[in-house]
């Protein structure tokens, strides 16, 4: 009998490339930007409250693609990916928005990447932001076990529970402390090499 296919479910920021808004507060220097969740736990009020800042500054959408270009991918991110794509199908599922991530995803060769939408006017100032789905990550990893796969899915923080816990396999991958506390059922590696072991172990699996 022939198992089902294995495929994986990758979160972005954190795990393959920095946290974007806590990256473009330092490369901006404006502090308020690195306000998150856990400063701010309604996310309606969080964005407008980011999106109001960027205005303030007259920041337009350009000027963070430029910013967001300067930088990189996790180091071993690059590789790490490369690899798990000869291994696998890969699909990056993100809270970030498509025209943040963009100059990063670049970088990485232009994986898969389900996330949201910015919305700008003729000036390309950011007017608002678009979630294309509410729990998109977990919508997503219960689409692909009703198409047949089995789901390895890995991520590192709060946002990323829900698909975890709905995947065959949830990993925490380079998650804080609190996340690790809250959430002891999922294996934990910081490093390439052992999530690579692990997948690896997963993979040849039936
Ligand atoms: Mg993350």
């Amino acid at each position: 009998m022939i198992s089902k296919p294995f495929m994986m479910a990758m979160d972005l920021e954190g795990v393959l490339i920095p946290e974007i808004w806590i990256a473009l507060a330092q490369k901006t220097g404006i502090e308020k930007l690195k306000l998150t969740t856990r400063d701010i736990s309604d996310y309606d009020v969080l964005m407008k409250g980011r999106l109001e800042i960027l205005d303030q500054h007259g920041l337009t959408l350009n000027d963070i693609q430029d910013v967001i270009g300067t930088l990189d991918p996790l180091p071993g991110a690059g590789d790490f990916l490369n690899w798990l794509r000869t291994q696998t199908q890969v699909v990056i599922l993100s809270d970030t928005f498509y025209e943040f991530a963009m100059p990063l995803m670049k970088k990485l060769g232009y994986p898969t990447l389900f996330c949201h939408s910015l919305e700008t006017d003729e000036k390309k100032r950011i007017v608002n932001y678009h979630l294309r789905i509410t729990d998109g990550k977990k919508k997503a990893v219960k689409s692909f076990k009703e198409l047949n796969y089995r789901v390895i899915a890995a991520g590192d923080s709060y946002n990323d529970t829900t698909m975890l816990g709905e995947a065959d396999h949830g990993i925490l991958f380079k998650p804080p402390q609190r996340v690790i506390d809250d959430f002891p059922q999922y294996p934990v590696f910081h490093e390439y090499a052992d999530f690579k072991n692990h997948i690896s172990g997963i993979l040849a699996s039936q």
